[in-house]
Formats: structure tokens, C-alpha cells, sequence
């Protein structure tokens, strides 16, 4: 990375505690993503975009500021992109996926809360993000109770507009929702200083649209078998499809997908792990949160398929591209955003059922639970999903992890446990 200390220090970011955290990253890059063996030539991009992590991304937000934009901060996959895309805005999904300044934000947070939202205080109190520095806006959603609360305290440091999601999907819900998503208009107008036309909201829809079909263009492309692209390298991808510029993004992932499909063609798949299938499932894992897919990966197994927020819950659907009108066009937005089958919600039938299609879909041998500590919605809901899987006869295996590194030995004899079990063909629930 080049030199970026000026910049950093104009943001307000702790520069010997940055440091800290650049050293940290290029190793553990090296031991999950880089040291896959055959991974495909379209990867480099997305390898250099990683390397440029805190560097030319952040560059690009400051000259994107320099000249006039704003800059949105996001959290959840609830808040809609298009409506900070129509305002001439960057949004950048924060992402809080490691362990840092823990005591710090213990001081603010109870101990016993999930490890997404103590590393997103953390980052924030020990002022080594790059990305929430360069916010105009946060926007949170009122998901879990701990999120919600959270915005609370965090907006006494930056402000933060929080979102009343309800979790119901009724015709009432749906009000409140559409009602929601206008009051966020009305937020974005006021700082951009831009009011939402037709025009720029209709190219906005397509752009975020066509993004989401070339991660669903990727997402097709795991159920190759021999696979063509690794799990990790597909959730690099998902990760950074939060905050890379969106129409560079799509134009990389549909020329890897060009790619894979002449390897797919060629009969050249990657390196390692092919077997079992594995379907991932559960919390978001948030850059540089590779611990469980580099066990189940480097255990001899693939992770073919991943039913999370940094997985296809994030780009399954498109937004109506039908509407006439720019009212026709926010309620198309909303209801799309109200589809996502988040554990927050109840019932959540559709969460079952589509865990139940990727099953299928992708000719999965097992599921692997990624339940984070203290998270009630997922914690709580993996009861019905492992229900759900006994009916199927699928393997289920639960794993309640935080972001430390000190249960690796134990999560890696559970999954080799897993693998050897599908592998020597007992069906049993672990
Ligand atoms: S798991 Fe739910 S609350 Fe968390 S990012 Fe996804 S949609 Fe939002
Ligand atoms: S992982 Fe669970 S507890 Fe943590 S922010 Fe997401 S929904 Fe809330």
C-alpha cells in the first residue's frame, strides 16, 4: 500500500493503533485466501482491492466527498443502496469482523453481546476505520435488540439514522416499511442537499440490480462440480461487494464468471477441497472473518454455497424494475428489501424453505450452523433449521463461535468430525 499516513491522519484515525491492525491483516490474507492453490486469474482483482483495503478505496471516498458526494455507512443488508446511489452518494458497508479494543467497547456494552457489535464500537473507539471516518451518515435498522440499542450509544459519537424495521410481513408491516424507507429519503436529501429524481433513482435501481445478478451469475456457478471457484474466495468477493464502487464491481465479477465458465468448459477446477458439499449458514461474517470457511476448507470439504448476509441473502432479489413512477419506484425498493429472510423476522418460514432449495440446488451433504455467541436470532432459530434438515436427512452441524482464534482446535475436530461422517456415508445430527 502506498503512503496514505496523511490521509489517514486528516480522517481522525489513530495512526500507531492502524498500524497495528495493517500488520495483522497481510498474514492471515496469506494463510486463508492466498495460499489456495489454483485459484482463478480473476481473483487478482479482488486480491488488489483487499490490499487496498484502507488505501485507494478510502481515496476514492475522499475525492467522491472532495467534490461534492456523501458518503453512507451501512450495517445490515436492509438499508437500500439505490437510495444513496440516487443522492449521488458512496454506501459502504461497515464491516466489524474482527476482535478490536474489546475492553474498550465492553465499557459502553455489556460483555455478554455478539462480537459484530462489540468490533463495530471497538473500531469505532479505537479510531482505526478508515470507512466510518469518512461517513456523512450512518444507517442503522432497528434487527436485533442489540443493534438497536447500540445506535443509540454510537450516535452520541456520529449521527446515525436508524430505521424502524418490523418483523412481520403483513400489509401493516409493509406500510411502515414503505413509510420507512421515505423518512430515509428524506434523511439522504437533507445531507446530500440533492433531491431523489425519477431519472437518477431508475439508474440507480439497474445499477445495484445488475450488480446483484452477477453475484447471482457467480452463485450459479458454485454448483459446479469439480467446484470452478473455492467458498472463501466467494465470500472475499460477497464481502467486498459491500463497499467497492458497484458498476467496477459488476464488470469484475461477470469477467471472472467469464472465466469460470471456459474453466467450468475446460474441466479445470480449483485446488484441495471437493468434497463434501457444504451449505454454510447463519450470521454475517464480516472482513476478515475467514475462520470457519478456511476450517471446513482446509479440513477437505467445500463450502459450495452460503445462506447468510455475506452470502446470497444479500443479492437474491432484485428490486421490480417495472415502475413508473418515483413512488411506484420506493415501493418497489421496499419491498424487495422486505423479502430478506433475516432471523429477526417471525414466522420466518421462507429462511426454512430456502435453506431447504440450496440443499438441492447445490447438492449439499451437510450444513454447517455459523451461529455467533449471544446472537438470539440465529441462536435461537437454528432449532427450527436443524428440525427442518432431520426432516430432510440432511447432516446438521451447530457451531457457536465468537471472533477470537482460541477455539479453532476444537471448531476444526468438529468439522473433520462432520467430514469424516459424510464421507464414510452415517446420517446423523451432530
Ligand atoms: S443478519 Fe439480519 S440483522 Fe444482521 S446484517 Fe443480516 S439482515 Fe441485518
Ligand atoms: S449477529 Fe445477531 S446479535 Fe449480532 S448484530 Fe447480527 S443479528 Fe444482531
Amino acid at each position: 500500500m502506498s503512503d496514505y499516513h496523511a490521509m489517514w491522519e486528516k480522517l481522525g484515525l489513530d495512526l500507531a493503533a492502524h498500524d497495528g491492525l495493517l500488520e495483522v491483516l497481510p498474514p492471515l490474507y496469506q494463510d486463508c485466501i492466498l495460499s489456495q492453490e489454483n485459484r482463478p486469474e480473476g481473483m487478482q482483482y479482488f486480491d488488489f482491492v483487499f490490499s487496498e483495503v484502507h488505501g485507494l478505496r478510502i481515496k476514492e471516498l475522499v475525492d467522491h466527498r472532495a467534490s461534492g458526494g456523501i458518503v453512507v455507512g451501512t450495517f445490515c443488508t436492509y438499508v437500500p443502496e439505490e437510495l444513496i446511489l440516487a443522492v449521488g452518494g458512496a454506501c459502504v458497508g461497515l464491516c466489524a469482523g474482527a476482535q478490536v479494543a474489546e475492553e474498550a467497547a465492553e465499557q459502553y456494552l455489556p460483555r455478554n453481546l455478539c462480537a459484530l457489535i462489540k468490533s463495530s464500537l471497538g473500531f469505532k473507539l479505537a479510531k482505526v476505520c478508515p470507512y466510518i471516518e469518512s461517513c456523512d451518515l450512518l444507517v442503522g435498522e432497528t434487527t436485533c435488540d442489540g443493534k438497536k440499542k447500540y445506535y443509540e450509544i454510537l450516535n452520541q459519537l456520529q449521527p446515525v439514522h436508524t430505521m424502524e424495521l418490523p418483523q412481520r410481513k403483513d400489509e401493516a408491516d409493509r406500510r411502515l416499511w414503505r413509510e420507512e424507507v421515505r423518512r430515509l429519503v428524506a434523511r439522504l436529501e437533507e445531507i446530500s442537499g440533492r433531491k431523489i429524481d425519477e431519472a437518477a433513482l431508475r439508474d440507480a435501481i439497474r445499477v445495484i440490480n445488475e450488480k446483484r445478478k452477477a453475484l447471482l451469475r457467480l452463485a450459479g456457478l458454485r454448483k459446479c462440480d469439480p467446484p470452478v471457484i473455492s467458498g472463501r474466495d466467494a465470500l472475499l468477493i460477497n464481502q467486498i461487494a459491500f463497499y467497492d464502487d458497484p458498476v467496477r464491481l459488476t464488470e469484475k465479477v461477470n469477467a471472472l464468471c467469464d472465466e469460470l465458465e471456459e474453466r467450468r468448459d475446460g474441466g479445470i477446477s480449483i485446488g484441495g477441497a471437493h468434497r463434501p458439499r457444504i451449505l454454510l449458514s447463519g450470521c454475517p461474517m464480516a472482513i476478515p472473518n475467514w475462520k470457519v470457511p478456511t476450517i471446513i476448507e482446509t479440513s477437505g470439504a467445500l463450502v459450495a454455497m452460503d445462506e447468510m448476509c455475506t452470502g446470497i441473502r444479500y443479492f437474491r432479489h432484485l428490486v421490480e424494475e417495472g415502475a413508473g413512477d418515483l413512488e411506484g419506484m420506493l415501493d418497489a425498493i421496499a419491498d424487495r428489501y422486505l423479502k430478506i429472510d433475516c432471523a429477526v423476522f417471525t414466522p420466518n418460514r421462507e429462511r426454512l424453505d430456502h435453506i431447504s432449495e440450496l440443499v438441492r440446488d447445490y447438492d449439499i451433504d451437510a450444513v454447517i450452523y455459523y451461529a455467533l455467541q449471544f446472537c438470539d436470532p440465529y441462536t435461537v432459530e437454528a432449532f427450527q433449521v436443524q428440525q427442518e434438515l432431520e426432516k430432510e436427512r440432511v447432516p446438521f452441524l451447530y457451531l457457536e463461535t465468537d471472533y477470537s482464534s482460541e477455539d479453532m482446535g476444537q471448531l476444526t475436530t468438529r468439522v473433520q468430525a462432520l467430514i469424516e461422517m459424510v464421507e464414510t456415508q452415517k446420517p446423523s445430527v451432530f
